[in-house]
């Protein structure tokens, strides 16, 4: 059973020397208890906040304990009458082969209607993420302007889709580089998007969004943050979700022109996905409709073999992915 241990806190941004593959015995499952083998675990870019010592909304991950994240995977022994070996099981211990667990913490997932993988995306947290801060936290009205920023990502790009289905006037989208850019427009149905590593943001959403914006869904932070406060119209509402941005920069500076949440009356507020647990059978119903329509479209960008999981994950922080990044165990 190989699995991914944090060898040393990462300054800036992660060194592979951070990680260590250990190769261990594969455990046997006692009473209550199931083995289940990893067919497809995910990298997040909150894994990196929890490489910091700092206390935060989770635990930060233990110098020299295993990683641990989102993982779908295939029950080979089960010591518990609820789950049985063949189950396909959705669980919080990837980054390893093979994951012990009490049979209450995995949770039986259908890979008949959606693959695996989709549990750990359009259908699992990050797609949640992007329902329940687009239509609870900024309340996106029909036709109102919607700018995502890290629109090709997993959040992102579900984002995107949702503001349409939903009626918004106009989407916009920015991301990293212009096959990107080509992608939000002409495979996800953005009207229209940007390449930030351009240069003048400022002058880009001003070219994209004439008559301003209503809602901005921030993955990112920093600088794009600071423009789209610019663009904002009266009242507009601003959902932080994340701040990639500034993840890899201990010593990022504060965001410049909050002033103008005072004049344009804006409303600027972060949320977790996990206080929104509520809102997951209303939006996997919709969602998984969404997806049988061929309405949404989820892209996926794989990365093989547990040897390759933190390249997938650094890889992901520095954009090789397109859609969700997932890693494979397993085919
Ligand atoms: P993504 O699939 O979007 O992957 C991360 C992307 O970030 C990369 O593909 C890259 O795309 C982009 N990126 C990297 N560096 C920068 C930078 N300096 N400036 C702008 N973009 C950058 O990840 P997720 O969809 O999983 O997560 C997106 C955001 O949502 C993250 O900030 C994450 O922390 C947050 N999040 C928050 C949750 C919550 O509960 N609040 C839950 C889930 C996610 P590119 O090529 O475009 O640069």
């Amino acid at each position: 059973n190989r699995v991914w241990y944090l060898a040393a806190r990462p300054d800036g941004f992660p060194a592979p020397s951070d990680f260590d593959l250990r190769t261990e015995e594969v455990p046997e499952p006692a009473a209550g208890q199931v083995l289940v083998r990893n067919d497809v675990m995910s990298v997040d870019p909150a894994m990196r906040g929890r490489m910091n010592d700092v206390k935060s909304y989770v635990a930060p991950f233990q110098l020299g304990a295993p990683l641990e994240g989102g993982a779908v995977g295939t029950v080979v022994a089960s010591q518990d009458p609820s789950v049985k070996v063949g189950d396909s099981v959705l669980h919080g211990l990837g980054w390893r082969e093979y994951a012990l667990l009490p049979a209450a913490h995995v949770r039986v997932v259908d890979t008949a209607a959606a693959p695996a993988s989709a549990y750990l995306g359009v259908l699992g947290m990050p797609g949640l993420t992007a329902y329940a801060g687009l239509l609870d936290v900024a309340r996106m009205k029909p036709e109102e302007t919607v700018f995502v920023s890290g629109a090709a990502g997993a959040v992102g790009s579900i984002v995107g889709q949702i503001a349409r289905l939903r009626g918004a006037r106009l989407v916009i989208g920015s991301a990293g580089s212009a096959s990107k850019v080509e992608y939000l427009t002409k495979e996800l149905g953005f009207d229209a998007a940007f390449n930030y590593r351009d240069g003048d943001i400022r002058g880009q959403l001003k070219r994209l969004a004439p008559d301003g914006i209503d809602v901005y869904f921030d993955n990112v932070g920093g600088e794009q943050l600071e423009e789209a406060l610019f663009r904002m119209n009266l009242h507009g509402r601003i959902a932080i979700c994340g701040a990639i941005s500034q993840y890899n920069t201990p010593d990022a500076k504060g965001i410049r022109n909050l002033s103008l949440l005072i004049s344009k009356r804006l409303t600027m507020q972060g949320f977790l996905v996990l206080d929104h647990w509520s809102r997951k059978d209303a939006f996997m119903e919709e969602m998984a409709q969404w997806l049988r329509d061929g309405k949404v479209r989820a892209d996926e960008t794989f990365v093989d073999g547990i040897e390759n999981a933190v390249d997938g994950f650094l890889g992901m922080l520095k954009g090789a992915n397109t859609g969700k990044m997932i890693i494979r165990l397993s085919s």
